[in-house]
């Protein structure tokens, strides 16, 4: 069995997704890259995670073919790819239809920086990918042209959004805390007075990031207050 490690954590963090509220049913989808083998795990199409066991996890190169599995994997292993074909050093990918990160998502808004913690996706603003058909090499295309500004986390117009790590518990972490900062945000908005930081005060914030928390070694990227 490839990639066995990986498996366990995809449905470990699968359950996690539930537990946490950040999706409903079998919407939103986790990944883990190894890029030696050149290969990502990916959880399978349409199984609540609860009844997700290790061999339906799918093993796929970064091109849309399957290595291992007899399961159809996740509709959306393009815009997981095209993650791992960023060059952000994205080892894992949560994708997920979290409540308020979708409700910015259907007004149309990045998330932007009115809280310093979002500095913990690399990035002041989280772009904002337009909308495109859930599953098509578009959405992928147009997630990978959001990237080019070094966030490791996105919203997807009307869909959702996704979070990237070197580890899965940091996209994991990175996924809770845009969460956080989407309601945040979406509180600042529905009371019509929010206070955008400016890009000189998050620099600040961004740089303090990279000596913050606990660093492990081989542990490229600092776990956030949420991780
Ligand atoms: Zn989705």
């Amino acid at each position: 069995m490839l990639m066995k490690t990986a498996r366990e954590e995809i449905v470990a963090y699968g359950n996690r997704l539930i537990a946490d509220r950040l999706t409903v049913g079998t919407a939103g989808n986790i990944s883990v890259y190894d890029p030696e083998l050149g290969y990502m795990a990916i959880s399978p199409s349409g199984i609540p995670y609860a009844d997700t066991a290790l061999e339906d996890v799918v093993i796929m190169d970064l091109h849309g073919n399957i290595v291992e599995g007899d399961r159809k994997p996740s509709s959306e292993f393009a815009l997981h790819s095209a993650f791992y074909l960023a060059g952000i050093g994205a080892k894992a990918v949560v994708h997920a239809h979290s409540m308020y990160c979708t409700t910015l998502s259907c007004m149309g808004e990045p998330l932007r920086s009115v809280h310093y913690a979002i500095a913990e996706a690399g990035t002041n603003e989280l772009p904002l990918v337009p909308y495109y058909t859930f599953g098509t090499p578009e959405l992928a295309a147009a997630t990978a042209e959001a990237l080019k500004n070094g966030s490791r986390g996105v919203i997807l117009a009307n869909h959702g959004m996704c979070a990237s790590g070197a580890t899965l518990k940091n996209a994991y972490g990175l996924a809770l805390t845009m969460e956080w900062c989407a309601e945040v945000q979406w509180r600042c908005m529905s009371a019509a007075k929010m206070n955008v930081l400016t890009k000189e005060e998050m620099d600040v914030a961004l740089e303090h990031y990279k000596t913050y928390g606990q660093k492990k070694s081989g542990d490229n990227q600092v776990t956030g207050y949420n991780g």
